[in-house]
């Protein structure tokens, strides 16, 4: 099924009318932040607000069927500009946010508002977020900024202090679940909830698991956390951690990690997230502790903010560090 790039999500209904109720009385700050997890939805919503703002005709969503809303389908509408980085984890250049002054200042081609979309806000070095202050202290008339985040405590004080922050809540799941299971084909759909738990809730992140690229990816970590817990050596293992998306590898390594310390606590087989690793959550419980398993999750957590934030770090090496300090943690 295809969603209509006008109307908000399922789960977004509530601060959708939060900010619909701010237009019509005049309320709408000139600058936003949404923040949230990666996968809730948060450009789309941008989007649906910046065709709303755009509409000729807009009724509770844009119409979709104005000039306005045609151009804005096709991805050519003037008054809508999308500054993101070149590629992805790169940062977003001054001369990009520079060139917005002529842009904001202008009148809009249609005669009504001209919507900034930033993202993500975080991608911003200390240059490119002072040129870009230099806008949000002198909007131009009928001007929309709206910055996007899952990183909100990346973004700078002084920009965050100039925009309404709107930290969008994680989706409600049975809405969550009821949008992604039209949204899988139907022998994965029968997982939406282990793919929406492993997606921490975020509906867009579980639809994106569901796809067969990502299945093997995570066999092919399970196969090398299971070689690895098995005594395998693990500077020769680092290269086959790195294959797929490391950031996915990272964050599953997390989950397992807090994973099996809940059922360390708690002690019961039923109540755990990954299933399939119960026989290695059971091997570790002889040789790991909570504590180890803390000072890793933080560790892979520093990895995963590096990574994020543009530095390049050697990943190689730091792959290899990361697995002999989980041997030394988790299994010796
Ligand atoms: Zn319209």
């Amino acid at each position: 099924m295809q969603d209509s790039i006008f109307a908000p999500f399922l789960w977004q209904q509530d601060i959708w009318q939060q900010l619909i109720d701010w237009h019509i009385s005049g309320r709408l700050p000139h600058a936003l932040i949404l923040s949230g997890g990666s996968g809730m939805g948060k450009h789309h919503l941008s989007k649906a607000l910046a065709a709303y703002l755009l509409c000729r005709k807009p009724g509770k969503i844009a119409c979709g069927s104005c000039s306005s809303c045609q151009l804005l389908s096709a991805g050519t509408h003037p008054d809508l500009l999308e500054i993101l980085p070149e590629s992805e984890g790169k940062q977003i250049k001054i001369e990009q946010v520079r060139a917005l002054q002529g842009y904001a200042a202008k009148t809009a081609q249609q005669g009504g508002f001209r919507v900034i979309i930033l993202r993500p806000a975080d991608a911003m070095n200390q240059n490119s977020a002072n040129a870009l202050l230099k806008n949000l202290e002198e909007p131009g008339q009928n001007v929309l900024f709206i910055l996007l985040t899952h990183r909100s405590s990346a973004v700078l004080p002084t920009i965050k202090s100039r925009c309404q922050q709107i930290a969008l809540p994680v989706p409600d799941t049975e809405l969550a679940l009821e949008w992604l299971r039209e949204h899988l084909e139907s022998h994965a759909a029968l997982h939406a909830e282990k793919l929406l738990r492993m997606a921490n809730g975020n509906p867009l992140t579980a639809q994106m698991l569901a796809s067969d690229e990502m299945h093997q990816q995570r066999d092919r970590l399970f196969l090398n956390m299971e070689s690895l817990t098995r005594g395998a050596e693990p500077v020769e293992l680092a290269p086959s951690f790195l294959e797929g998306d490391v950031n996915w590898t990272l964050l599953w390594m997390q989950q397992w990690l807090s994973d099996w310390s809940n059922w360390c606590l708690l002690q019961h087989d039923d109540q755990v997230r990954f299933p399939e690793m119960l026989p290695l959550y059971k091997h570790w419980h002889k040789t790991a502790s909570l504590v180890g398993a803390q000072s890793l999750f933080q560790s892979i957590g520093q990895l995963r903010t590096q990574l994020a934030s543009g530095a390049n770090p050697n990943i190689q090496l730091a792959m290899e560090s990361l697995l002999i300090r989980w041997v030394d943690k988790m299994l010796v």
